[in-house]
């Protein structure tokens, strides 16, 4: 071969796509406020900002650590189970 071997760099275009963010409007859990949320599609979001969701949990293990019940870690096996507790249900 005497064609001179050229490297040329060729981009790539990487894949570049716009996610399609969804806007909820909702009232946020924590402190109440109306908020606009944008956020990618799923779960519609609880909080108006990361703060409050931040809060939120931080509260939300003080008080169960004021209850005073030792739950290291939540049971899996529990949440795992949501739909076998069902099936359960239906049977009995
Ligand atoms: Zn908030």
């Amino acid at each position: 071969m005497s064609k001179q071997t050229k490297t040329r760099r060729v981009h790539v275009p990487t894949y570049d796509y716009d996610m399609p963010l969804k806007t909820y409007q909702l009232q946020c859990a924590w402190c109440g406020q109306d908020a606009l949320v944008t956020c990618y599609p799923g779960r519609p979001p609880r909080f108006c900002s990361t703060d409050c969701a931040t809060e939120a949990r931080k509260a939300h293990d003080r008080a169960r650590k004021a209850t005073g019940q030792p739950q290291g870690h939540r049971q899996p096996r529990q949440t795992a189970t949501g739909d076998v507790a069902a099936r359960k249900n239906t049977r009995v």
